[in-house]
C-alpha cells in the first residue's frame, strides 16, 4: 500500500491541513496545490515561498499518479474524444466540446431571426466544455446506452476525475469553462468523489470554473438528489426521464424499479423549491417510442406546477434497437410541449462518428481524425 499523500485527490482545505502537518504555511500550501492541480506531475521546484526542506519533505511523502492518454480523436464538428487508461487497465472517456463566444452566438441567432442566414453556421471556438466520466462502466443499464451495456467496473477516484479535466485543459488552445458529469457512469453513485472533484474545479487556485457551469446528470438516484439539495450544492442538476410513464420508463431505465417516478419527481420538486429556479430534465428522443401526443400530455401532467425545462437529446444507439426520430416527429413533440408552456431546448449531441455522442461512450476506437495533441 502506498501511504504517501496524493495531493491530486484532495480539495484545497484538505490539502492545506495535510501540508500544515509538514510545517508548510497555508499560502504556500495553496501554491503547492495550484501546481499539482494545474500542472500535474511537474514537481515542486520553483513553487514560490516553498523552503528547500519542505520541498524535500513533499518529494518524499507525496505520490503522483496519472492517467494514460491512449487516444485523442477529433470529429468533423470539432468534438474531441479522449480515451484514458486507468492504472488497473479500465478505460474511460472524456469529450471536449467546442463552444463559441456567447456574444457571437447571440448575434448569429439575431441574424437568423432577421432571415439574413439560415441553417447551422460555424462560429469561431472561444472556450470548451468537457464531458467527463465518473465511473468505469455503469451499473444502471439504461437500454439505449453503450456504457450501460459494459456493466459496472468501479468508481473513479477524485484525482482520476480531475486528471481527465487537467489533461484536456493543459493542451487546449482555449479555456475549459464548463464540466458536465455526463460521461461514463452515474455520478450520484460516486457522490463524494464527484463533489470533491467539482469543488476543486471551482477553486481560483485550480481551473476557476464557475460552480453553475458544472452540471451533474443523474438517472434518478433519489437519496443522492436529496443530499445534493440538502447540502445546497450550487452545481446544475440534470435529471434524466426518458418517459413520463413508469412502465415504459422501467423498460428504458431500469433504475425506475428502485426509485420510481413518483418518488423521483418529489425529490425534483424539493430541489426546484430549494434553488428557486428552473430544474433541467433530460429527455432522450427515440423515434416511434416516446414522442407521441400522449407522451407530451403525460410529460406536461408530470411537470404541472414545477418550474422545469426539458433538454431534448437525440438517442444515439449503435445497437440499432432505438432509432433516431425524424425531424417532423421531434418538431411536433417540441411544439406540443411549448404550447403547454414547457420550455424545451434541443441539445446538439456531437462527435457521432468517433463514438463521442451522448449514449455512445464505451471505449470505442474508431472514426474521425487521430490527433497527437490538441
Ligand atoms: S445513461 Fe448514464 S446512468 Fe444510464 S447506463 Fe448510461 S451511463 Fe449509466
Amino acid at each position: 500500500v502506498d501511504e504517501r499523500l496524493n495531493l491530486q485527490d484532495m480539495d484545497l482545505p484538505e490539502s492545506e491541513r495535510a501540508l500544515a502537518a509538514l510545517g508548510i504555511p497555508a499560502p504556500v500550501a495553496r501554491r503547492v496545490w495550484c501546481r499539482v492541480h494545474r500542472e500535474g506531475g511537474a514537481g515542486f521546484e520553483g513553487v514560490r515561498g516553498l523552503r528547500a526542506e519542505h520541498r524535500r519533505a513533499l518529494e518524499e511523502r507525496t505520490a503522483f499518479h496519472d492517467l494514460e492518454v491512449l487516444e485523442r480523436r477529433r470529429a468533423a464538428d470539432g468534438f474531441v474524444k479522449y480515451l484514458f487508461r486507468l492504472g488497473d487497465g479500465h478505460l474511460v472517456e472524456a469529450v471536449r466540446i467546442p463552444l463559441p463566444d456567447p456574444g457571437d452566438a447571440r448575434a448569429l441567432k439575431e441574424r437568423r431571426r432577421r432571415g439574413e442566414v439560415s441553417g447551422l453556421q460555424p462560429l469561431p471556438v472561444a472556450k470548451y466544455t468537457l464531458c467527463v466520466s465518473a465511473q468505469a462502466g455503469c451499473a444502471l443499464g439504461c437500454a439505449f446506452c453503450a456504457t450501460g451495456r459494459l456493466g459496472f467496473a468501479r468508481n473513479l477516484e477524485t484525482w482520476e476525475i480531475l486528471a481527465q479535466v487537467r489533461h484536456v485543459a493543459v493542451e487546449a488552445g482555449h479555456p475549459v469553462r464548463g464540466v458536465v458529469f455526463m460521461g461514463m457512469g452515474e455520478p450520484l453513485l460516486n457522490y463524494d468523489n464527484v463533489m470533491r472533484a467539482a469543488a476543486a474545479l471551482t477553486r481560483s487556485a485550480g481551473l476557476s470554473i464557475a460552480a453553475k457551469a458544472i452540471s451533474v446528470s443523474t438517472a434518478g438516484v433519489v437519496p443522492a438528489i436529496r443530499r445534493f439539495t440538502a447540502e445546497a450544492r450550487r452545481h446544475r442538476l440534470i435529471v434524466s426521464l426518458a418517459s413520463p410513464f413508469p412502465q415504459e420508463r422501467e423498460r428504458l431505465m431500469p433504475i425506475e424499479r428502485r426509485w420510481p417516478l413518483g418518488e423521483l419527481m418529489a425529490a425534483v420538486r424539493e430541489h426546484a423549491r430549494a434553488i428557486d429556479d428552473l430544474v433541467t430534465l433530460a429527455y432522450v428522443a427515440i423515434g416511434g417510442v416516446n414522442l407521441t401526443a400522449e407522451h407530451a400530455r403525460g410529460l406536461v401532467a408530470l411537470l404541472a406546477g414545477l418550474r422545469a425545462k426539458i433538454d431534448l437529446i437525440d438517442v444515439n444507439d449503435e445497437s440499432g434497437a432505438f432509432p433516431r426520430a425524424a425531424e417532423e416527429e421531434i418538431a411536433a413533440f417540441r411544439r406540443r410541449l411549448l404550447d403547454a408552456g414547457v420550455p424545451v431546448i434541443r441539445r446538439y449531441s456531437g462527435g457521432q462518428e468517433i463514438g463521442a455522442a451522448c449514449g455512445t461512450l464505451a471505449g470505442s476506437r474508431r472514426g474521425g481524425e487521430l490527433v497527437a495533441g490538441c
